[in-house]
């Protein structure tokens, strides 16, 4: 993983970051503040005695502004200011040319005038009116910084001078000064011959270079001579703007041939290039159109990208390309980031783009990484490894498809093979390594549930939730896809030796921290106010209220079966407890009961019931697949459905299992959440979240 820290600051960013620190934010930013501020769009304001920063909000266009109220100078201090630079010929000079570094602090010191005031009161505000702890302000601090060191004399401008003012104040004084002793510019044209040229012993250090204006800046083109192009090639039309006498601006076709657009644009360069030389022109970036076929921007990225990703280990976020690509570095961030995402569409095959923020390549994608996989229910009962797994997403995501080789032990078979070879079971754990990340070998190595710590993996689970819940903060928040998280963590360095979280599905477990929700459609969302429950929670059908009848029936079963009716009585106190789980008629095949809502009473409830009512846990798998029995053989239709329900009901060690583990005595709270996770794990996203496999 190849993220870059917060990007080094050149003397005025350095300064700007401290200032605003220490003066106004009056508490470090940590790295994680620094990488959110860098993330979004935000548009910056210098005027007199004020920065601002739009900042955008979310994904609907709404936006914060957060400002810094800085008092200008008085004209007096000015004066005090231009002097002391005058009296300093080398920062006047760099102050000329455009780039003034650490010395105009020295002649600010000289004036005795403050570079960055203290500052009178608060002054630091923002439209959110969480003030200094928001972060637009850190958005105003951290990426202030980079455009102060591309234009420092926008913080002059904050003091209350415009560059044009300051360097003319600086000029005159300076002519003072001088006098008219010295110098007029020179000549600036030699005569050049090709020959001398390059014959020449001349050292090119040795050769002045004067930026200026040249009365023929088309000498080169001159001396190389017309195009070699016929005639008829040789004819461009444009339109010419032209202003009429009357003030406005009318457009006039003009024809020019080859030689004529060269030098108009070898004058406007070399010109362009003697202003920004002589500092009389900010460095800017214009979209404008050059003649001849205009190369789209994604076709320029698409080879850069390829050319960063290529150097980079593993992933690379989108504000790295940004720094990395050429083409992308010369444009706005927001603009940059757009055409980057472009691009991406038009990668190679070998290029993925992970949870819309990172590009990798697949081979080496999966390289030393590991995933945790706990057997669910449904996978048990089909004898299928479920192929919406972490671990079987980022194998489709590096181009593999299932099944997939794996080597257990000794063994060796295909994924499919998995359950026969290892007879696994609810709650049972695989390691699953990528052995060989470019043909897809997988290793695999089996816990069984008993020797699992349902704890173990609680204290990854928190980073990894920590940094989902921060992604979804600054970048998402509507929410994620749960495939979303998992390519994020991943891109993150997680899914590796030591750092192996749970499924992401599971991050929202009360027991990892409540820092993310699961939300509707099985996303991850930050906002506790979008999230929803458990899908077992939502499928409720009125009152059974003739349940007499069956719970009648049901007793005659089990007196038949020999229970004592002492027994049998337990039994159905037990029946009722379920049936206030269940409410609805159970007998009707379009109110039964929901296999993932079934799972959860039987591993996460009857549990916490069963110690309650004092039945033998052995009674309750035994007690529940005799109702599902019963059930069936009424309803034929009730048959199919009620199939995987008596499947699990007769999974007798299972719950007993899960009766065994239940927390008691102190620090019953965590321990308890950390006991109904497992209780997830085993009854799977597809069951609680509520896309029913069955
Ligand atoms: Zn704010």
């Amino acid at each position: 993983m190849a993220r870059t820290a917060a990007p080094a600051h050149g003397w005025w960013g350095t300064q700007w970051l401290e200032y605003m620190v220490h003066e106004h934010l009056h508490s470090p930013l940590t790295s994680g503040q620094i990488k959110g501020a860098e993330r979004g769009d935000a548009v910056f304001t210098f005027g007199r005695g004020q920065v601002s920063v739009c900042v955008e909000v979310g994904s609907y266009g709404s936006t914060e502004t957060a400002t810094l109220k800085v008092k200008p100078l008085g004209e007096r201090e000015w004066k005090r200011v231009v002097g002391a630079l005058a009296e300093r010929p080398d920062v006047a000079r760099r102050l000329l040319s455009g780039a003034p570094g650490a010395e105009l602090a020295q002649a600010f010191d000289a004036a005795d005038v403050p570079l960055f005031p203290t500052p009178s009161g608060r002054s630091l505000r923002c439209s959110c009116r969480e003030d200094w702890g928001c972060r637009h302000v850190r958005v105003l601090a951290v990426r202030g910084a980079p455009m102060l060191d591309l234009n420092p004399f926008l913080w002059l401008q904050v003091l209350g001078r415009s560059r044009e003012d300051l360097l003319a104040a600086v000029r005159a004084r300076l002519a003072d000064q001088a006098g008219s002793e010295q110098g007029k510019p020179e000549a600036a044209l030699l005569s050049v011959s090709p020959e001398r040229f390059l014959a020449t012993e001349t050292d090119p250090v040795a050769i002045p270079v004067r930026p200026g204006s040249s009365t023929t800046p088309d000498a080169l083109l001159r001396m190389l001579g017309p195009i070699p192009l016929p005639a008829e090639q040789s004819r461009f039309e444009r339109f010419a703007e032209v202003e009429l006498e009357s003030g406005g601006i009318t457009y006039e076709q003009v024809v020019e041939t080859a030689d004529e657009v060269l030098a108009r644009f070898v004058q406007q360069i070399s010109s362009g290039a003697a202003e920004l030389a002589a500092g009389d022109r900010a460095p800017r970036h214009f979209d404008e159109p050059l003649p001849g076929k205009r190369v789209p921007l994604k076709q320029r990225l698409v080879p850069e990208i390829e050319e960063a990703v290529g150097r980079a280990e593993g992933c690379v976020y989108l504000g790295e390309l940004w720094r990395a690509c050429p083409t992308a570095a010369a444009l706005p961030w927001n603009l940059a980031a757009k055409a980057l995402r472009e691009a991406w569409n038009d990668l190679p095959e070998e290029y993925v783009i992970l949870a819309g923020h990172y590009v990798a390549r697949r081979s080496g994608l999966l390289a030393g990484t590991t995933f945790r996989h706990v057997i669910t229910f449904s996978e048990w009962h089909s004898g299928q490894l479920d192929l919406g797994a972490d671990w079987a997403w980022m194998m489709g995501m590096a181009g593999f498809a299932a099944p997939y080789p794996m080597q257990i032990g000794q063994a060796t078979c295909q994924s499919d093979q998995a359950f026969d070879l290892l007879a696994l079971r609810v709650g049972d754990e695989l390691q699953i390594t990528v052995a060989d990340p470019m043909a897809p070998l997988l290793f695999a190595t089996l816990q069984r549930r008993e020797k699992r710590s349902l704890t173990a993996a609680l204290d990854i689970d928190r980073e990894a939730a920590t940094l989902v819940a921060r992604h979804l903060e600054f970048e998402e928040e509507d929410g994620i896809e749960y495939v979303d998280a998992v390519e994020l963590l991943f891109a993150h360095g997680f899914y590796r030796e030591g750092r192996c979280p749970d499924a992401a599905w599971l991050l929202p477990a009360p027991a990892v921290g409540n820092q993310v929700y699961w939300g509707y459609h099985g996303a991850l969302t930050a906002q506790s106010w979008r999230r929803t429950g458990m899908a077992f929670d939502q499928y409720r059908f009125g009152i059974w209220h003739d349940r007499q009848n069956t719970l009648n029936q049901f007793a005659g079963t089990l007196l038949q079966a020999g229970l004592t009716r002492k027994e049998v009585d337990q039994a159905l106190a037990f029946i009722e407890v379920w049936i206030r789980h269940w409410p609805g008629d159970q007998r009707q095949a379009r109110h039964a009961p929901t296999l993932g809502a079934l799972l959860h009473f039987l591993w996460n409830a009857a549990p916490v019931e069963t110690r309650r009512v004092r039945l033998a846990p052995e009674w309750v798998p035994f007690v529940m697949g005799r109702w599902f029995r019963l059930l069936s053989e009424q309803n034929q239709k009730l048959e199919p459905v009620f199939e995987p329900h008596i499947a699990a009901c007769d999974q007798a060690e299972a719950y007993a299992y899960r009766q065994a583990t239940l927390p008691v005595g102190r620090n019953e709270g965590a321990a308890m959440e950390a006991w109904l996770m497992e209780g997830y794990r085993w009854i799977g996203r597809e069951l609680c979240l509520g896309r029913q496999g069955y």
